[in-house]
């Protein structure tokens, strides 16, 4: 597909969240980006060069429609990337990119603690169906990254901060292992964000970003973004993932992600703050075992996300109580302020315990096995939340 230029490139993230993408409605002069929510388009009177695989004209919604290619427009130059794909989740970009790179025989090496989606696909899903090898290794620990990244691996995929223990892999280091041993790496970026954290820049092939969080950040529209300068490999997701697949978004939620993203940059900012001065106050109240958040010294992944995401430490912080599965429910069940539900990157701060009996939870380290909450912060007053945490803990006897 032809890519447009971004003509804000160069200019501030504020100023491109903005501008890049929009523009006056040819029809009418609306200074907003209209919502076509047409299945099909009218075709060219010669039928000859028509490639009903491709996404380059404007066809069946599926090939692609102006919402998703302006909602591309925008998340590629927050990443500065020369190219993105806008697909209907998170999950289904990061099929999509799966799917398009391997084969059969192949070899891919994943973190031990991912969404929740990656493991399933790894763990069950690609090595069954497809015969496709998978190996699982602890990304923080690079000894055992050597290790696992042979010669001959196709696909090494990170996930930094981690969901849900937000742990801390080092992008540039990986990259230098997965390249010298002619791997492709993908990063999922989404709880850091891309004004934290643009992984292209550190090395990365591929960036996916599940848009259903900060940069939608309203909590009303699900998408997800693929990120790449390998403009070939792109076409080829487009077309052996997008068309003859299917994994398209909506009009209706790309209009919406679009809109929401014209402020992210804004509200990142805000949960940036808000998310370290929290943090900071979990890390001494009585009753809470751990607190791990990037910007945190006292987390062991802190000189790492230091060098690598330069405006803050993104908006999710995990902590654990020193109590059991049901008291942490009715702690979660006392929030006011703070929403019990799946889920981040909203305008509301959102909880979600993980309890004990989690499939999952022998993979993560020791610490977080017992009173284990992931928690996003939202844009509410940060002394609100904290007040609100404080009276919850409390009504539970902590
Ligand atoms: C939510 C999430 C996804 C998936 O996004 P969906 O839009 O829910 O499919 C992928 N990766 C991470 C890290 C996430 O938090």
């Amino acid at each position: 597909m032809a890519k447009k230029e971004n003509a804000f490139a160069g200019y501030d993230i504020t100023t491109q969240a903005v501008h890049t993408g929009t523009d006056y409605d040819e029809g009418t002069g609306a200074v907003r980006r209209p919502l076509h929510m047409a299945n099909s388009y009218k075709l060219p009177d010669d039928l000859s060069q028509v490639n009903y695989s491709s996404t380059d004209l404007l066809m069946y919604a599926r090939n692609g429609n102006p919402n998703q290619h302006w909602l591309e427009e925008k998340v590629a130059a927050l990443h500065g990337a020369e190219d993105a794909i806008v697909l209907g989740s998170g999950v289904a970009a990061l099929h999509a990119l799966f799917w398009t790179l391997l084969e059969s025989g192949d070899r891919v090496v994943y973190p031990n603690v991912s969404y929740m989606a990656v493991y399933r696909m790894f763990h069950e899903l690609f090595n069954r169906k497809f015969g496709v090898e998978t190996v699982m290794v602890d990304m923080t620990d690079l000894e055992a990254v050597k290790k696992a990244i042979t010669p001959g691996t196709k696909l090494v995929h990170i996930e930094t901060p981690d969901n849900p223990t937000v742990g801390v892999t080092d992008i540039a280091a990986i990259a230098e292992i997965a390249h010298a041993n002619g791997a492709i790496l993908s990063v999922d970026n989404t709880f850091a964000s891309p004004l934290n954290q643009r992984p292209l820049d550190l090395g990365a092939d591929f960036v996916v970003e599940a848009l259903t969080k900060f940069i939608n950040g309203h909590g009303d529209a699900q998408g997800g973004a693929i990120l790449s300068n390998d403009l070939e490999t792109m076409d080829r997701i487009r077309y052996e993932a997008q068309v003859n697949v299917g994994s398209v978004i909506s009009p209706f939620n790309a209009w919406q992600i679009f809109r929401g993203s014209v402020t992210f940059p804004l509200r990142m900012q805000r949960i940036n703050e808000t998310s370290l001065t929290v943090a900071k106050w979990l890390e001494q109240r009585e009753h809470v075992t751990f607190v791990a958040y990037p910007g945190l010294e006292s987390n062991p992944g802190y000189e790492v996300a230091k060098k690598q995401m330069q405006n803050g430490f993104g908006g999710v912080i995990s902590f654990g109580l020193d109590t059991d599965d049901k008291t942490v429910e009715r702690f979660c069940a006392q929030l006011k302020v703070i929403t019990f539900a799946v889920s981040l990157g909203h305008d509301e701060s959102l909880i979600f315990p993980q309890p004990s009996y989690d499939e999952r939870i022998h993979l993560y380290p020791e610490k977080f096995r017992k009173g284990f909450l992931r928690f996003s912060l939202g844009l509410e007053d940060p002394k609100d939340i904290i007040d609100d945490l404080d009276q919850a803990l409390k009504a539970v006897g902590l």
